[in-house]
């Protein structure tokens, strides 16, 4: 079983393939925590990963908001940007505890800002900037889920 898998970016076009191709392979309830530098493409990753699911207006990110909700049908997507915040409790107040539920995927940007009081991740990603137009992503699998989910993109990634 996969628990650590690198993909260079080498392109946005190739950040929206990847996403597109986690999507499919990501079923409720799912955490995603996704690290790395400003600019890194934690956000552009989530916007393709969020149409991909089927979501057709834009992606806003979730900087000022904290977080940014879809309903996708039976299943919602909540996305997450930590980074502007003081003190995790604001994430108890916000009430991350409702989102967490068994049809509901989470994206969340700047985990280790909240690092107390989110629950763990399935998979964390760690974004890096390459050039001003590659990127590099190394998955971790965390999860037993995330493991399986991980080892299914290897598989179709190297496929290609
Ligand atoms: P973050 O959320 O990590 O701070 P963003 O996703 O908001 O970063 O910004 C990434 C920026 O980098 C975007 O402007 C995007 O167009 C650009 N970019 C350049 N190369 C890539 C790439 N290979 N993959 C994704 N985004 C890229
Ligand atoms: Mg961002």
């Amino acid at each position: 079983m996969a628990q650590k898998y690198q993909i260079n970016l080498v392109n946005e076009n190739t950040t929206a393939r990847l996403a597109q191709c986690v999507a499919q392979f990501i079923k409720p309830p799912f955490i995603i925590y996704l690290s790395g530098d400003l600019g890194a493409a934690k956000t552009t990753f989530s916007r393709y990963f969020i149409q991909a699911r089927g979501h057709s207006g834009p992606v806003k990110s979730p900087t000022f908001t904290i977080v940014e909700p879809y309903e996708l049908g039976d299943e919602c997507i909540f996305h997450f940007d930590c980074y502007r915040i003081q003190d995790p409790e604001e994430l108890e107040y916000l009430g991350i505890r409702d989102y967490i539920t068994s049809e509901s995927i989470c994206l969340i940007e700047w985990p280790e800002r909240a690092a107390n009081v989110l629950p763990p991740c399935d998979i964390h990603a760690m974004f890096r900037v390459i050039t001003s137009t590659e990127r590099s992503v190394i998955w971790h699998a965390v999860s037993a889920q995330g493991q399986i989910v991980l080892q299914q993109l290897k598989n179709q990634w190297e496929d290609k």
